[in-house]
């Protein structure tokens, strides 16, 4: 395939020639007799872009879900017509808050009065609790044995369930869901690549990461993250990524035992990614660091809230280049209201840094943490230019980064987050086609700009509107 016209990334006007999934080369160059010709017309042609952080499996439910949290869903009203579905077997419901009934946790009953007819699990939007209504729970405890994690008051269920995704899934018997929408989706994005950071992820979920790619179901490259057992797994359509440590304030582990994962993940010669969305956490982190010794790549996910004297620990702790940091920029557009609200004004000028983190050195990359974050990482990147709330307020005006510093996030290589990847022979055929030149992209990015986009020079997505520059596989197939 040869790509003629375009404006390729930090390279200029050239043509980029494909073979073998990967950059053959790149200049002025003629047609060979029956290749592929892609006009580019002017278009940035960029290293697809890679989320840093995501949950696919999750991203992949979400999608047969219902929303039960803002923006769609702001009052008990709006609630119980969101659950107001036909049918009879199971509803899911995410990204509730507490703010939808006036900061009320409902209770199984509370939830009947909504959902009486059939069983109803709803996912707190922290990802971290599930809500059950009565008949969720009678037939959740009539396949398994009540987990610890299951909330009890004066010797009855209140059907809610703390950190059991694991017992959860167990009880329902499901099979992790398909990842082919999510996928598509992505792709649409310019997104050629993901690392799944569930900190669950073990030699079985590997197994049908490795099915989903085989089948062509997800088209990304994939790392995966997860569990120390993850590394006794078959790389099969993967690369193994850190061991994913999940921190959680209210309940921290004890400190040697935290001390001994992270030994054993850096025995498997494997960064560690540690869960870090409260300064408590960041510490704690830190504190594990110092003491167990890093690999170059071991990464802090979020750093929501880093005070200056923890932002400088980050950067002592690596050789050159500091701990890394996986950012959500998106989430100041997303959550940066309801944290104004929520968070002491004295720490507002510590939530979401980018460029102090940048300026002391540390490495980044980005990660849309989707579902619980918008998977477009265009979204993000203006957040991290405006720094601007969904509500018009800004956080952090002198944390913006420059709309280039915000697509480098995305740009990174994810197992070598130092480097950038970059449109040059020898790369992997990994794309992402722009209708417009990044000057004009760059004033104000956003997805819909995205015309083309290949994975290791395979066409996964073009924009309808556009005259198709290849058949995607199985388009012309019969109807
Ligand atoms: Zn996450």
């Amino acid at each position: 395939m040869l790509i003629r016209n375009a404006e390729v990334w930090q390279a200029g006007p050239a043509d980029v020639r494909v073979e073998a999934g990967r950059i053959a080369a790149l200049g002025t160059l003629p047609a060979l007799p029956g290749e592929t010709i892609v006009d580019a017309c002017g278009g940035a042609l960029l290293p697809g872009l890679h989320d840093h952080h995501i949950h696919l499996a999750a991203l992949a439910a979400r999608k047969s879900s219902v929303a039960c949290g803002p923006p769609e869903v702001r009052d008990a009203q709006d609630l119980a017509r969101a659950l107001d579905r036909p049918g009879t077997g199971w509803l899911r419901g995410i990204g509730f808050h507490e703010s939808v009934l006036g900061g009320i946790l409902p209770d199984a009953a509370a939830l009947d009065r909504l959902v009486p007819h059939r069983p109803l699990r709803m996912q707190h939007r922290t990802g971290r609790m599930w809500l059950l209504n009565s008949m969720a729970l009678d037939e959740l405890l009539r396949a398994a044995a009540p987990p610890p994690g299951i909330e009890r008051e004066g010797g009855r269920f209140t059907g809610r369930l703390f950190d059991e995704d694991a017992w959860l899934q167990r009880a329902l018997g499901s099979r992790p869901p398909d990842f082919s929408e999510a996928s598509r989706e992505l792709a649409r994005y310019g997104i050629t690549g993901v690392t799944d950071m569930s900190p669950r992820n073990d030699p079985a979920m590997a197994a049908h990461f490795a099915r989903q790619a085989a089948s062509g179901a997800l088209r990304q490259s994939l790392v995966l993250a997860g569990t120390p057992a993850l590394a006794e797994a078959a790389c099969e359509g993967w690369r193994l990524g850190p061991v994913k440590l999940h921190l959680h304030e209210a309940a921290l582990p004890d400190f040697d035992t935290a001390l001994a994962f992270v030994r054993a993940g850096h025995g498997q010669d494997r960064p560690v990614a540690v869960h870090c969305v409260t300064e408590v956490e960041l510490v704690f982190a830190l504190a594990l660091l110092e003491e167990a010794g890093h690999l170059p790549e071991d990464r802090i996910e979020h750093v929501s809230i880093a005070a200056p004297e923890l932002v400088a620990r980050m950067a002592a702790l690596g050789d050159e280049a500091g701990l890394r940091a996986c950012v959500q920029p998106h989430f100041v557009s997303e959550r940066g209201d309801r944290y104004l609200a929520d968070v002491e004004p004295r720490h507002h000028g510590d939530l979401y840094r980018l460029r102090s983190l940048r300026e002391a050195g540390i490495v980044m990359a980005g990660g849309s943490d989707a579902p619980y974050g918008s998977p477009d990482p265009w979204t993000a990147m203006a957040a991290a230019t405006s720094r601007r709330t969904s509500g018009g307020a800004v956080i952090g005006r002198d944390e913006a980064l420059t709309p280039e510093q915000a697509l480098a996030l995305y740009l990174a290589d994810p197992l070598d987050l130092a480097r950038q990847r970059r449109v040059a022979p020898g790369e992997p055929a990994d794309l992402c086609l722009l209708d417009r030149p990044w000057a004009q992209a760059r004033a104000r990015p956003r997805g819909t700009d995205v015309a083309a986009t290949w994975v290791s020079g395979r066409l996964v997505h073009q924009r309808v509107d556009k005259a198709p520059v290849e058949r995607l596989p199985g388009a012309d197939a019969a109807p």
